[in-house]
């Protein structure tokens, strides 16, 4: 964290200039992230410059980052020795933490030349800001996904995580879905590892403060700020967009792969391609796997994906029997990652015994589930057993006459968001999934 730099910074790692806070704090202007405004020409070069106190590692690795951008967006981020550009530079000394101008009127991205800040996930996540993308936390519409816990934070987390979540009237998240699982979200963990939010869909907590590369949904925001989009091209499938440098292409959710996102991505990153495309049948079949170096650290993250299939109909159950790995809050070092809905956000994700504890089942809203195995340190595997069911039975329509019907999708007790807490609580779970159906998002 960038303690010490409290007083200059906007959201813990953003500096912002005088003028653009005097304009968010008058909410005059609609950012979704930053107002529009702020947006750098895309015609033209971004131009970054290294400053000379930079550790020799930093170059190296943001140009890695610089690139990721570039080739996942119609901009183009371009080193330079010149100015103006943004300064790329040393905070140690001011900070402990890694922090980022935002905006095209900031030029300095401070990338602390300690090992702390010198990764992937760190570096895009502040050339994000840079670019103008806000943290996902603070997202106006936070709290209908996560629940603050004020008694955990600190002054830094009242801060930057409770109070300066934005407006309606000065934010516009282009009607992209709430990423638990997005770069630029925070970890739900103070210092002490004391849950600061709890994910409102349980199935989430864990996916929350990875920081290991952008997410689908970070990088569709971008294109989607920019307006990098194609306006023709490829027919995308399952919540792909066109690729803004070969709109015949498409840029998939994690886990999708192939020109329009209906096939298994190929392994990534050097990883040995032991997914496949499984058939799910009314027995249980196992699967499981391992890759990773258990001796390092990798410049970026490897990743192996497989898909199951169920006939037409079905569901799809999969049961976590093991996860082995780093065991770390947001799962920095590597994960499982599981799909059972929602494609276009992050998946279930698992590297603890304890989320395995949380979340051990997961049941397919289709008949089609990805799962993809991460490993960005030291290895990581998983073993797991799936088979085909017939799908739950959904309350949306009813042809009984029971007196206690339940609308599809609603709350019977009246006080269920001030108690949303308890839909994790064990003690609870059968209450609150009684009452506060819609609250502890059950439906
Ligand atoms: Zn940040």
């Amino acid at each position: 964290m960038n303690k010490g730099l409290e007083d200059y910074l906007y959201e813990g790692d953003i500096l912002l200039s005088r003028q653009q806070i005097d304009e968010m704090t008058s909410l005059r202007k609609k950012r979704q992230a930053l107002t529009l405004d702020y947006r750098w020409d895309k015609t033209k070069p971004i131009y970054y410059r290294f400053d000379p106190n930079l550790d020799s590692a930093v170059p190296q690795l943001f140009r890695v980052g610089a690139k990721f951008w570039t080739d996942n967006t119609c901009l183009n981020l371009v080193e330079t020795k010149s100015t103006p550009s943004i300064r790329v530079f040393d905070g140690t000394g001011t900070s402990t933490g890694c922090f980022a101008g935002s905006g095209r009127f900031t030029t300095d991205i401070s990338i602390s030349a300690s090992s702390g800040c010198n990764y992937f996930g760190i570096i895009t996540h502040e050339i994000a800001h840079a670019l103008g993308i806000m943290h996902e936390q603070i997202r106006y519409d936070r709290d209908d996904f996560i629940t603050p816990i004020p008694s955990n934070m600190n002054e830094f987390y009242l801060k930057y995580f409770l109070n300066e979540k934005l407006s309606y009237s000065n934010s516009n998240n282009f009607g992209l879905p709430y990423d638990w699982g997005s770069n630029m979200h925070y970890r739900p963990v103070n210092d002490e590892n004391q849950i600061i939010a709890l994910a409102k869909d349980r199935l989430y907590q864990s996916s929350m403060g990875r920081a290991m590369a952008p997410s689908f949904k970070d990088i569709y925001l971008m294109n989607v700020y920019y307006n990098c989009l194609c306006t023709s091209g490829a027919s995308c499938q399952n919540g792909g967009f066109r690729h803004p440098r070969n709109c015949n292409i498409c840029i998939c959710p994690s886990g999708l792969g192939g020109a329009v996102c209906n096939e298994r991505p190929k392994a990534e990153n050097g990883a040995a391609d032991i997914g496949a495309v499984l058939s799910a049948t009314a027995n249980y079949q196992t699967l499981s796997g391992k890759i990773g170096d258990p001796q390092r650290v990798l410049q970026r993250a490897q990743a192996v994906h497989w898909h199951i299939y169920a006939p037409q109909g079905k569901s799809i159950e999969i049961t976590i029997l093991s996860v082995s790995g780093y065991c770390y809050y947001g799962c920095g070092y590597g994960s499982l990652d599981v799909k059972v809905k929602n494609f276009l956000i992050e998946g279930v994700r698992y590297c603890c015994p304890s989320d395995v504890a949380a979340n051990p089942v997961l049941i397919s809203q289709g008949s089609f589930a990805s799962v993809s195995l991460y490993s960005q340190a030291y290895g990581q595997g998983f073993s797991l057993k799936y088979r085909y069911i017939n799908p739950p039975p959904t309350t949306t329509t009813t042809t009984t006459t029971t007196t206690t019907t339940r609308k599809p999708c609603s709350d019977v007790a009246t006080n269920c968001i001030t108690n949303a807490a308890l839909c994790y609580n064990n003690l609870y779970l059968q209450l609150m999934k009684e009452k506060c159906y819609k609250t502890c998002r059950y439906c």
